[in-house]
């Protein structure tokens, strides 16, 4: 692919090769009828390149993106930078001032794109992000965390169909890939089913800034910028990756107070205990087992439970468990998956 672009405009303003410039783009008005702007950094390269898209908090309290995208913004030199990269670290600046997945009316933004500027308010927000700047990108990583009470192993989630969508996901970096098309309505899903290659990045739980995840989601960020020759350096890629497909959810059958056994990331052989369900006395209620040989990709935080919620989420490995223990166990020096 060649990029050839000399100027870009976003929010109305024309950046030139070589600037770095901060923006507040309009998404909607408020009560009192003052505008509602986002902000957004933009690094446009001196050379030629691809533009890469940064985005989060879609959802509003789903906050480790933030930091990872702020970490980014102070990362990078435009003066060596090849291509152009938009930086948003708040998408959802509704649900971020409210500490909220959701736009108002609990709408999901991130069920609404590309958009349409002719119907509901969340119709209309979805169309000025997905035209201000998903539509004029060529790549887009969009990060995220767990939903509330939920916490999630640092993984992507990308359609490993595409080619080039496969090309940003190991570059990425992280060891697990979870290979699925996203929900319609997704920012993934929609830039991806319009030709610009996307990948959400998962980690962590809301409203918590995790410094580790910060870190490491920079590296991976970073990662994809050189994976495009938009910057030097090597890459830090986690020495196994694997692609599982869509995680089965383990549930509770009664209520009771969760007493969990592993954590994301942990490797589970079928019909191995990962949680037990007590009653207020501490008895045990419910034993509750792996259903098959896997990897934890989510958990619940929460240590009680209602009849039929979720305890973790679970990807099926097809790898004996003992032999994939043995390889993780050579290059992390631990028996399970790390980041
Ligand atoms: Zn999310």
């Amino acid at each position: 692919m060649i990029f050839k672009k000399r100027s870009i405009e976003i929010a109305g303003t024309k950046i030139k090769r070589g600037e770095k410039i901060q923006l507040r783009l309009q998404v909607s008005t408020s009560f009192v009828a003052n505008p509602t702007f986002i902000p957004i950094t933009v690094f446009h390269g001196i050379k030629s390149g691809p533009v890469v898209l940064v985005t989060a908090a879609i959802h509003g309290d789903e906050l480790n993106g933030i930091e990872i995208v702020r970490r980014l913004i102070y990362s990078i030199d435009v003066s060596q930078l090849s291509g152009t990269l938009i930086c948003v670290p708040v998408v959802n600046i509704y649900g971020f001032q409210n500490t909220t997945r959701y736009l108002p009316e609990g709408k999901d933004l991130n069920r609404h794109f590309p958009g349409d500027n002719t119907q509901w308010s969340q119709g209309k927000y979805a169309y000025i992000i997905y035209n201000e700047l998903a539509a004029k990108s060529n790549y887009i990583l969009d990060l995220h965390t767990a939903s509330e009470g939920r916490s999630n192993l640092p993984h992507v989630r990308a359609d490993m169909s595409n080619p080039e969508v496969a090309r940003i996901a190991h570059a990425f970096g992280t060891t697990v890939i979870l290979d699925n098309e996203g929900y319609n309505g997704t920012l993934r899903k929609t830039a991806t089913d319009n030709g610009i290659p996307s990948i959400v990045f998962e980690a962590g739980e809301t409203r918590k800034f995790e410094k580790k995840i910060a870190s490491n989601g920079l590296i991976s960020v970073l990662n994809v910028l050189k994976e495009l020759e938009m910057i030097p350096g090597e890459k830090y890629i986690a020495p196994i990756q694997f692609v599982v497909k869509k995680p089965h959810w383990v549930r509770a059958d009664r209520g009771g107070i969760l007493s969990i056994n592993t954590r994301p990331g942990r490797i589970v052989k079928k019909n191995v205990k990962i949680a037990t369900n007590t009653n207020p006395f501490g008895l045990e209620i419910e034993s509750i087992r792996s259903p098959y040989n896997g990897i934890i990709l989510g958990i619940a935080t929460s240590p009680t439970v209602t009849p039929g919620e979720g305890i973790c989420s679970i990807s099926k490995i097809d790898e004996p468990v003992k032999s994939l223990r043995e390889k993780l166990k050579a290059h992390f020096g631990v028996k399970r998956v790390v980041f």
